[in-house]
Formats: structure tokens, C-alpha cells, sequence
């Protein structure tokens, strides 16, 4: 998919991707910022201050992403209490999303796929702790997905504008046909919206693939969980969206899986 715009010749001296490899765990560790307090309704700092059991404040040193998290033996240094694993989870993905970008993609793809791949997470992590989908990733993701297309190729234009108004009806009539038959919410108006996006990325041939991955990531999830003992009842809620989110990148970065064109 990149070979064709791959600009990484530009010779600064250094390989492009060696950049956001470094700053990927700190981009992580505000992930994880923005993921605890935006559904919480609190401001956003750039980095999280305080140990949150002894209130303690940090030093820099221990807030650098992964390192330090792994020198403190995963616990804060005055009141002992563990730091959980949320924060070096969040650093590690950004960093293996840059990495898995790196591995498939050049020059300015690169950086483009780093940030998309980046803005999944963090609605995915979102969708995880406060199953929901915010807006402010989302809807600016269909007008990028479609500009970013023409860029890339003019005439497929009209392919990915279709592909994300597919993906809005679809996902729309789920919704409203789960709610007919169950009388309940069973789709969020954040997975039409994030359907719509997957749509203007990945254009109409890649949408398929999208929500198969991302339905059985989803069913693999349910059934770990089952087995887990959490007790799937009617009306347990699935997160969809974050797993959508994870079909959507496997197929920007790898292309459909399932062959539904002709090219
Ligand atoms: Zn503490």
C-alpha cells in the first residue's frame, strides 16, 4: 500500500521511523491521561502528576513511560501501593502500533498511520473503561479518512465516500433494528459514527474486513471472559467500538481480508 508514496529517501540523517518509536511511550502515557480523566469530565494535564493512593507528587524520573514503571517495580516509592498495569499497557501499545506502522509503511504513511493508530487506541481504551465512543475521535476521523484518500489517490475518492456512508447506514440499521427487536441499546450512535470512519479509511472494499475482524476479536473477548467467570448475562455490555477500532487498523495496515473487488 505504501510502496508508491514512500518518501523516506528525504535524507535527514536519521531513519523516519526512529522518531515516534521514542516518543510513542510518552505519546501512550498521555493516552492514558486523556482515557482516566476525559470520561470523568476532568481538564487534561499533559502528564498525570501525583500517585493516586498517597498523592504524592512525581518527579520527572518517574514519569518517564515503561522505564520507570519497570524500575520502581511497579509501585510507587513512598506508600508501596502497585500502580496497576494501565499505564505501562497504554505505553506498550502506542509503542507496538508505531512499531507494527514502521513494519508496513514508509515516510509520511508512517506518521500519518502512527497518529491514526494513536487516536484508535485511544477511543478503544475509552471504549474499554467508560463504554464510550467520543466524538472528538471519531467524526473528525471521516473527513481525514477522505481527504487523506484523495490524496493518496484522487480517483478512489468516491470509493471511500461510499465506503463511510455504508458503513453509517449498516451500522445505523443495526442499531435501530436491535433497538425494534430488544426494545434496548444494544449498538452505541458511537459505532455508526466509528462505522462511518472505517468506511472513509479503508473505502467500501476494506469495510467488510474491518467488521469481521473486529466482530471476532469482539466474540473472542465475550468468550474469554465467559470462561473468565464474568458472568455473560443478556445485557452485559461489549465494548464493539474498540474492537472495531482494532479491525480498522489491521486492514488500513494490511489491506482486506476478504476479497469483495476486483483489485
Ligand atoms: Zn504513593
Amino acid at each position: 500500500m505504501a510502496g508508491a508514496f514512500d518518501d523516506s529517501d528525504q535524507d535527514t540523517g536519521l531513519p523516519d521511523w526512529l522518531l515516534p518509536l521514542l516518543f510513542a511511550p510518552f505519546v501512550g502515557s498521555f493516552l492514558g491521561v486523556v482515557a482516566i480523566r476525559w470520561p470523568e469530565g476532568r481538564p487534561i494535564a499533559v502528564a498525570r502528576s501525583r500517585c493516586p493512593h498517597c498523592d504524592r507528587a512525581l518527579s520527572p524520573l518517574e514519569l518517564l513511560p515503561l522505564v520507570s514503571w519497570i524500575l520502581a517495580g511497579g509501585r510507587c516509592r513512598r506508600c508501596k501501593a502497585a500502580l496497576g498495569l494501565f499505564y505501562p499497557a497504554i505505553e506498550l501499545a502506542a509503542l507496538v502500533l508505531a512499531l507494527w506502522a514502521a513494519s508496513q509503511t514508509g515516510g509520511w504513511l508512517f506518521w500519518v498511520s502512527c497518529l491514526f493508530g494513536w487516536a484508535l487506541l485511544l477511543a478503544a481504551v475509552i471504549d474499554l473503561r467508560a463504554m464510550i465512543l467520543p466524538d472528538f475521535i471519531t467524526l473528525p476521523l471521516i473527513p481525514l479518512g477522505l481527504a487523506l484518500a484523495y490524496g493518496l489517490e484522487p480517483g478512489k475518492l468516491a470509493d471511500h465516500a461510499l465506503g463511510a456512508l455504508a458503513g453509517f447506514l449498516v451500522f445505523a440499521a443495526l442499531r435501530w433494528g436491535y433497538r425494534a427487536l430488544r426494545g434496548r441499546e444494544g449498538l452505541g450512535f458511537g459505532d455508526v459514527k466509528l462505522a462511518a470512519a472505517m468506511g472513509a479509511w479503508v473505502s467500501w472494499s476494506g469495510l467488510p474486513s474491518a467488521i469481521l475482524l473486529g466482530t471476532l476479536a469482539a466474540l473472542l473477548w465475550v468468550a474469554v471472559a465467559a470462561r473468565r467467570g464474568a458472568g455473560l448475562s443478556a445485557d452485559r455490555k461489549v465494548p464493539f467500538g474498540a474492537f472495531l477500532a482494532f479491525g480498522l487498523w489491521v486492514v488500513w495496515l494490511h489491506g482486506p481480508i476478504l476479497a469483495v473487488a476486483p483489485g
